[in-house]
């Protein structure tokens, strides 16, 4: 069988050696999905070409799965027993599976009654450790920065640099599908500010062209928008609730570079964006995972961007079936009616 993941795929690119023990769940090579009824209705006739990246797909149901398989490796390859990480919730699922496969202990620091249940089940259904944290996730990365200065134990957040460097192969992926051409807008949700940080490097690293890097944080959770950080983030896009982002020079960095601009937008543009994901295209994300999309829609409405004839690339960074709780209560109940053929029929003409 050929071997398949991100490493093995891109391993020329990134700076593991042949004779490593690769950790991986054969994650990345998910699918780049042309949006041309979406792309309508934010501008229409404009020629938009909008593609959707479905990181939903990895094998733990987001994109922090291309950073794991990565971070994993190092990680046992240095003869660690023990990783420890904090997480608003796909940081947690991701490190649990990858800690799982390796054989290593995993400890995951979470605030406090804030995380989705898809990614609670599961952290504990991999075995994990999952310590519930009486304060905020930037609480939690604290005391996780602090445990693995006083004990010998590897931190798996984004602030580890192999984190990046797997994620980063989200970039080649999507130039390799553009058919070896970057896009012109590259969007994406913000929180830590690993994934924009490490897709920039991606793109500079593949040489193949560079887009515009469009970043949404939630209005409410907006630290690199407003310039300070946040004290008490708040967003139902719980994975990027975060007030004090880790990467946020770099993420600046990368919007400088590209000519970018990152943008806030309230939770209820990214759940209308959330809601035309799944009724116009049939694509089912977490909430934060619409901002990228709630960004791009929003920079079009104010004219702050031209879309004629661009082609732009959103990250849908989470499975929808990440946070059931949020979907069922966005929408109408379900419709009861007796088991009888007259009930339908009544029912469809109504
Ligand atoms: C982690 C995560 C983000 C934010 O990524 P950062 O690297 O922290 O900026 C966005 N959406 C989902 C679903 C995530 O799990």
């Amino acid at each position: 069988m050929r071997w398949q993941g991100v490493i093995h795929k891109y391993r020329h690119f990134l700076p593991f050696t042949e004779d490593m023990r690769v950790i991986s769940l054969n994650e990345g090579d998910t699918p780049l999905i042309p949006a041309n009824r979406l792309a309508e209705i934010l501008a229409p006739n404009s020629g938009l070409k909008l593609f959707l990246k479905y990181e939903g797909l990895n094998p733990t149901g987001s994109f922090k799965d291309r950073g794991m398989t990565a971070a994993i490796t190092q990680a046992a390859h240095e003869g660690s027993k023990t990783v420890i990480c904090a997480s608003t919730g796909n940081t947690a699922a991701s490190a649990a599976a990858y800690a799982a496969r390796a054989g290593l202990r995993c400890l995951v620091l979470v605030p406090e009654g804030k995380i989705a249940l898809g990614k609670l089940a599961a952290s504990l259904a991999y075995g994990a450790e999952v310590i519930s944290i009486e304060g905020s996730f930037d609480d939690a990365l604290d005391m996780v920065r602090e445990i693995v200065e006083r004990q010998p134990i590897a931190l798996v957040n984004s602030i580890n640099p192999w984190r990046l460097e797997g994620q980063k192969t989200g970039a080649f992926e999507i130039v390799d599908q553009l058919e070896g051409n970057a896009p012109d807008w590259h969007c994406l949700p913000v929180g830590n500010a690993g994934n924009i940080t490490a897709y920039w490097m991606g793109y500079k690293q593949y040489g193949k062209g560079l887009p515009q890097i469009l970043g949404g944080q939630a209005a409410g959770s907006a630290p690199i928008v407003l310039g300070k950080a946040v004290e008490k983030p708040e967003t139902i896009a719980t994975a990027i609730r975060i007030g004090n982002p880790a990467r946020w020079r770099q993420a600046l960095e990368a919007l400088d570079e590209s000519g970018g601009i990152i943008t806030a937008v309230s939770d209820e543009k990214i759940l209308e964006s959330w809601r035309l994901l799944a009724r116009i295209e049939g694509v089912f994300v977490e909430p934060a995972s619409a901002t990228g999309l709630a960004a791009l829609k929003q920079q079009i409405e104010q004219g702050e961007i031209d879309p004629r004839g661009k082609t732009a690339v959103c990250i849908l960074t989470g499975h929808g079936l990440k946070d059931p709780g949020t979907a069922v209560n966005q929408a109408s109940p379900p419709i009861n009616l007796p088991a009888e053929i007259g009930a339908l029929e009544a029912y469809l003409e109504s």
